[in-house]
């Protein structure tokens, strides 16, 4: 991954960010420490120094040749919120058995501190380690009953012990019993690491329904309104398509691509679903202004409905709502934040006037 090309923001909203540990930086800059000589991301929890002590840079090139070294806290070197060592064995774990049960003293067996596997889920996927776990089994279950497979196989096959355990946790997570959730509608959603932080994709069938940055304030609302529009349950996995996705968006960082293949279902109210359609006519390196936006939709005087709409997309990146400025020129708003659109644009080569 490259990380992105793009001007710096002015050093009083970097030193902002940094004391305020704020992730929608990470990825955008760096900051040394003279007085350690060390380099972190924005969002590191180590302390913060005095603003005199600290160096703001672009890549951790730079920050290399200026003498730093990288943190171990926060690990500048690798992608923002990648899994230490032990939990991506334990991931790894997972994806190759998925009727894996493993429980705290299993964690302990492998090395693992139970509470830091648990911190590490709770802020990377919302849920505990077991939330995940039972959550990924029963996913596996749900898609053995729409094969036309048995309850019992179903239960027994997805680390279940008991039919009444199964049936319970089933009804937990689709409301329905299993005969009834043989054709359950399931949303996929796996994380994606991204040159400007970690993304979390939903897939339904062989379509991503989205995309979000996982730090988005939003991105619970956006979840509800997906499930309400669905009427889908949503379970951790990656699928061919979270797949595809993450390849084309690495493409698409390194500049090696214009647009995107993988297909999208946009799950909106008609005019949202206009909207975003016109977004994805705006070519990459280009923008518009929500008033050119609007005319092109036919509905010139439905600007702020326009600007509405773009906040509300669930398919960032790839459905280019970060495409749409100011009519002077400027970012205006943005879901995953100012500097990571201003990102965006500055990695498909567009300058601000
Ligand atoms: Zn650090």
């Amino acid at each position: 991954m490259t990380p992105p090309r793009h001007h710096l923001p002015d050093v009083a909203e970097m030193y902002r960010a940094f004391l305020e540990r704020d992730s929608r930086y990470d990825g955008i800059f760096l900051t040394g420490v003279t007085t350690t000589g060390i380099f972190c991301r924005p969002s590191c929890p180590a302390r913060k120094p005095a603003r005199e002590n600290v160096r703001f840079f672009a890549t951790a090139a730079a920050a290399e040749a200026g003498g730093f070294r990288a943190c171990l806290r926060c690990r500048p070197l690798d992608p923002a919120g990648l899994p230490p060592e032990g939990i991506r064995r334990l991931v790894e774990a997972c994806d190759a058995n998925p009727a894996l049960r493993l429980r705290d003293r299993d964690l302990r067996a492998r090395g693992l501190d139970p509470a830091t596997v648990r911190r590490w889920f709770r802020r990377h996927h919302g849920v505990t380690f077991h939330a995940w776990q039972r959550a990924r089994r029963l996913g596996g279950a749900i898609a053995e009953l729409g094969r036309g497979g048995g309850i019992t196989g179903a239960a027994f096959g997805s680390g279940y012990d008991s039919l009444s355990g199964f049936t319970d946790a089933l009804r937990k997570l689709t409301g329905r019993p299993p005969s009834a959730s043989r054709d359950a509608v399931v949303v996929h959603v796996d994380r994606i690491l991204t040159p400007l932080g970690p993304m979390v994709a939903g897939v339904l069938g062989e379509a991503v329904c989205l995309l979000e940055f996982t730090d988005r304030r939003m991105l619970p609302t956006q979840l509800r309104t997906l499930e309400d529009r669905l009427g889908c349950v949503f379970v951790p996995g990656e699928t061919p398509a979270s797949r595809k996705l993450a390849l084309e968006l690495d493409a698409w960082f390194d500049g090696d691509l214009q647009g995107f293949s993988t297909p999208i279902r946009m799950a909106g109210t008609p005019f949202q679903e206009a909207a975003w359609a016109e977004l994805l006519r705006i070519p990459r390196g280009t923008t518009r202004s929500y008033a050119e936006q609007a005319a092109a939709l036919g509905r010139p005087s439905a600007v702020r409905a326009v600007a509405r709409a773009n906040g509300a997309n669930r398919i960032a990146i790839v459905v280019p709502c970060h495409r749409v400025v100011g009519s002077d020129g400027r970012l205006r708003g943005y879901g995953g934040g100012v500097a990571r659109k201003r990102a965006l644009l500055a990695l498909e080569g567009w300058e601000a006037p």
